[in-house]
């Protein structure tokens, strides 16, 4: 019998973050290659983006409010990143 936490018991849970990935991961068939980052510009308050290349996809948590990603966990240039879309309820300076 296959345990859904055996394959997470030989790892040292380094944050919620991935606690919360194990629940999304079998959801995840394939990743994108690329996602369409955005972030909070102080300088010019308004909302960039930033296309981000995607080495390995390891899931993404889900909005609360709108089910829809809010941040993708990804290694990109060869580490792993947090990256951070809109999601459907995001609205400007949130
Ligand atoms: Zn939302």
């Amino acid at each position: 019998m296959l345990s859904g936490n055996s394959y997470y018991s030989g790892l040292i849970v380094e944050n919620q973050q991935r606690q919360i990935l194990k629940n999304h991961y079998i959801k995840i068939m394939d990743g994108p290659s690329e996602i369409n980052s955005v972030y909070w510009d102080e300088s010019t308050k308004s909302w960039k983006y930033k296309m981000i290349s995607v080495e390995e996809y390891h899931g993404f948590v889900e909005c609360q409010h709108c089910r829809k990603p809010m941040s993708h966990n990804v290694k990109s240039d060869g580490e792993f990143k947090v990256v951070y879309v809109k999601c459907g309820c995001t609205r400007d300076g949130f």
